[in-house]
């Protein structure tokens, strides 16, 4: 469910006529719907109300310091994983007894402003970093709370680059090793390890391994519970589904339903850290077209976002349903899938401008005809899009607008030529 809707044949983000967004701010330009966004997350917070349940958004999704603070203001924490992210989060006014600390890389820099900024949790990747943790606590004098980063080995049978909660990942530590750190580490007077975080990777497109998950790591929890150790949260991590194609994955009930039977009544507060399920669907990335090109039996359609822009499909193979803005009444309404069989449509490349030829968008897909000028939306396109983006072959980052009922604003200005160059010497 999204607020990005067709009405007499035009597409339209709330109540805001995509065109008046496009005629005004130009293209490409990421577009977002707060209504989506709360609406995610309300679902989750629903689903998860039997449990003690703090929900941490990822920031790595989308981090626009405007969404950020929408979440903050419905009580949201963050998921962050890097310096650059803990002053997003401060600067959007979170409550930083909210925030966790991921990563498997963090320097001691950003160790020490999060111990400054008394965040809830680090999660802890390795015995090294938690040693390291525990030496700059002492440092500056600050207790913290730390969750061990377990892995579960359960596969979420996602894209080899973003599974993560295997046994061969340079993340977290087996469950057998788990049990050594805690007793290790277990009882520092500065760093309280007392949770245990689990991060399966993204893109499960069922429960399954959520369940798993929590079946191997509730024997765990029980035995160092056993041992003396006082384990007072679960973080379940992120990864679930967001609805790139329509319905084709769990929804927050859906996994609320799978996983707080198991958690009931264990004394664990739940800790969720959801980025794609949030703001995925919540987005497009608006884009015009250029050209129209026939190569041998191939048509491209050549537009003026690219890789720079949006780099999943290149990155992951990933899919975004593209439509045109302005459509015959009979092309609206559609299911967003790859298998589309209606009469009337032509099969195209739709490609970037860059110069590479991984710089597309899809290939081989069904759309209504488009000519010169015709504006195109990418769809799903509020994770991982605006927060991957680079400025390879010199292209300035796209603007960011956000939508709310009838009016938009933009929460980031397109960059200019001058942006380009302004730290070079
Ligand atoms: C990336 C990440 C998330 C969010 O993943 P989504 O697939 O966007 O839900 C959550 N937790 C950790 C530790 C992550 O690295």
């Amino acid at each position: 469910m999204d607020y990005f809707n067709y009405k007499a044949g035009k597409l339209f983000a709330e109540d805001v006529d995509i065109e008046k967004i496009a005629e005004s701010v130009g293209t490409p330009v990421y577009i977002y719907s707060k209504a989506t966004i709360l609406d995610h997350f309300e679902k989750i917070k629903k689903a998860f109300a039997e449990l003690d349940t703090t929900i941490c958004y990822s920031i790595k999704a989308c981090g626009n310091i405007n969404i950020l603070k929408i979440l903050a203001d419905f009580g949201s924490g963050f998921d962050i994983v890097s310096g650059g992210e803990l002053y997003r989060a401060a600067q959007a006014g979170a409550d930083m007894k909210k925030v966790v600390f991921a990563g498997a890389g963090k320097t001691d820099q950003e160790i020490t402003a999060a111990l400054k900024a008394q965040i809830g949790y680090f999660n802890i990747e390795s015995e090294a970093e938690l040693e390291n943790l525990i030496a700059l606590a002492e440092q500056a004098g600050v207790k913290t709370k730390a969750a061990l980063r377990v892995n579960p080995d359960v596969d979420p049978k996602t894209h080899k680059h973003i599974t993560t909660g295997t046994k061969e990942t340079k993340f977290g530590v087996d469950i057998e090793r788990a049990e050594k750190v805690f007793a290790q580490y277990g009882k520092n007077d500065y760093v309280n390890l007392c949770a245990i975080h689990v991060h399966l990777g993204s893109g499960g497109k069922t429960i399954d391994p959520y369940r798993e998950a929590v079946e191997r790591i509730l024997p765990l929890i029980e035995k160092l519970r056993g041992k003396g150790f006082k384990i007072e949260a679960l973080d379940l991590g992120g990864g679930y589904g967001a609805d790139y194609q329509t319905d084709t994955v769990p929804s927050a009930a859906d996994y609320a339903d799978g996983i707080v039977p198991l958690l009931k009544d264990k004394n664990l507060k739940l800790i969720l850290e959801p980025g794609k399920s949030i703001v995925a669907n919540a987005g497009i990335l608006l884009t015009k077209v250029l050209y129209l090109k026939q190569g041998g039996r191939k048509k491209f359609v050549i537009v003026d976002a690219g890789m720079n822009d949006l780099i999943r499909p290149c990155l992951y193979d990933a899919f975004h349903f593209i439509w045109p803005v302005k459509v015959e009444e009979k092309f609206t309404h559609l299911r967003r899938t790859e298998k589309l069989d209606i009469k009337g449509l032509e099969f195209v490349d739709i490609v970037g401008p860059i110069c590479e030829g991984t710089d597309f968008f899809a290939k081989d897909r069904a759309i209504p005809p488009v000519k010169r000028g015709d504006l195109l939306a990418i769809f799903t396109a509020g994770a991982y899009g605006f927060t991957m983006a680079s400025n390879y072959n010199a292209r300035p980052l796209s603007a960011e607008v956000l939508v709310d009922g009838k009016n938009f604003k933009v929460i980031r200005k397109r960059q200019t030529y001058k942006d380009l160059i302004a730290l070079e010497k």
